[in-house]
């Protein structure tokens, strides 16, 4: 399928996005989306000094030249995440103007005026895009740090995207590389959305699925030429993102898009890491739990299921109660010590549930496995994806020591209400077997 065809599949399938642009000179544009859109409204630009220089100021003068009234506001910060203080400021910028919001950055911005201009009586906004970095675009949610916890809130995405390949094309190479990385989780994110399918609990919805995962291996398959900054090849990138999002708007949730490869990238937040000095970018943080995960994965997928003993499982299988309490221990030094008591009392499963899901993952292992092989990278290869790219493919490069990441594998298990693929390797008491495969001797990421 060429850009336009994915384009054109890619709207059909979002529900809230009704406009996507990308292409050369597209800035242009943006003055009749917003009066298509937003008639009788006026505009203001959302920018950082940044993406101000980039793009804003070019948005800004033809809004001017169309005759818009239109204003500007530039967060002060140099460096900011997408924190609360944040969606404060911008929340009684929107409510004191009652102007609509054009968002221009990449996605810290795009997240602060996504929920900020829904909690102006669910506004729309629109959305111009200056880097390939991430998914979140075109997603229905905003991932925003709210009491000291990562948080997707509910809120739909732009009603436009606006993006000018050349601008996409001139971002920071780290930022591009981020990316594509944060594309590769969904390959992953696929497989634990299989499982979570098999075990009943989020059955898989097939347009959210096929916009991109038919698409995936295809959109990934060039990193030498995203590496280069070559314009096609970044616009193929930003698709294979926006189709995430509209992928996640047709699901109302970030299922189709990230499973346990993002709750590394969210721990890391959480815990306001920082590298050298620096908070690491979600996609860099992402391509590590992406990486874990295809390593998991790799070790999983040796395993025989069919000679699962059911009853020894379902037998060792812990109480809600004792759940609950290892939730509490495990999680009582953690920024938000509740975190994995609510989730995991939300996904518990009782024993003979636990009975089913095992039987099932029994009786059709050998067709599901190769199933699974046919849908997720070994980490070799995605190693090697993300080598080309430019994007970390060992821990240490964002400053995550192998240690730390086992030690976090437990509370990445707990910290979601979604079924994920620890959660099944705790069923089938094989997560301990797991774990010392990818982190034990000889394993992926040896300690
Ligand atoms: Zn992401």
């Amino acid at each position: 399928m060429n850009q336009t065809e994915l384009i054109h599949q890619g709207l059909k399938v979002a529900t809230q996005t009704k406009a996507f642009v990308l292409g050369k000179g597209v800035h242009q544009q943006v003055p009749g989306l917003f009066r298509e859109f937003f008639p009788g409204r006026r505009p203001i630009i959302i920018a950082d000094e940044n993406t101000w220089r980039v793009a804003g100021e070019e948005v800004y003068q033809y809004m001017l030249a169309d005759g818009q009234d239109c204003e500007k506001f530039l967060i002060p910060d140099k460096e900011f995440h997408a924190e609360w203080k944040y969606i404060e400021m911008i929340d009684a910028l929107l409510k004191e103007t009652g102007r609509v919001a054009i968002s221009v950055g990449s996605g810290v911005i795009n997240d602060l005026c996504k929920l900020t201009a829904f909690h102006q009586n669910n506004q729309r906004y629109l959305s111009v895009a200056t880097a390939a970095s991430v998914d979140g675009y075109s997603s229905f949610g905003a991932s925003i740090t709210y009491e000291n916890a990562k948080q997707t809130f509910d809120c739909p995405a732009p009603i436009a995207l606006v993006a000018d390949v050349d601008v996409l094309a001139q971002a920071p190479k780290e930022m591009t590389a981020a990316g594509y990385a944060d594309l590769a989780a969904k390959v992953p994110a696929g497989g634990e959305w299989m499982i979570a399918d098999l075990m009943g609990t989020e059955p898989i919805i097939p347009e959210a699925w096929h916009v991109l995962q038919d698409v995936l291996d295809e959109l990934l398959a060039h990193p030498e030429s995203v590496a280069k900054g070559d314009p096609d090849a970044i616009a193929d990138l930003f698709i294979g993102l926006t189709l995430s999002g509209f992928a996640m708007q047709a699901a109302r949730s970030s299922r189709p898009a990230s499973c346990c490869d993002h709750l590394f990238s969210h721990i890391l937040d959480m815990t306001h890491h920082r590298y050298r000095g620096k908070l690491q970018s979600h996609g860099f943080q992402v391509a590590i739990g992406t990486l874990t995960m295809c390593a998991v994965f790799d070790e999983f997928l040796k395993m025989d299921l069919t000679k699962l003993d059911v009853d020894a499982c379902v037998k060792a299988w812990p109480t809600l109660e004792e759940e609950q309490q290892r939730a509490i221990d495990l999680f009582e030094n953690f920024p938000a010590p509740r975190l994995g008591y609510t989730e995991i009392t939300k996904k518990y499963n009782d024993a003979e549930t636990v009975r089913k899901q095992l039987e099932t993952v029994k009786a059709c292992w050998p067709e599901f496995r190769e199933k699974l092989k046919g849908q997720v990278y070994s980490f070799e290869k995605m190693k090697q994806l993300f080598a080309t790219v430019g994007a970390p493919y060992d821990p240490s490069q964002i400053g995550v020591a192998r240690k730390y990441l086992c030690y976090r594998c437990d509370f990445a298990q707990l910290m979601r209400w979604r079924f994920n693929l620890l959660d099944l390797a705790k069923r089938g008491c094989f997560y301990d077997d797991l774990l010392i495969a990818v982190f034990g001797k000889g394993g992926a990421w040896e300690i």
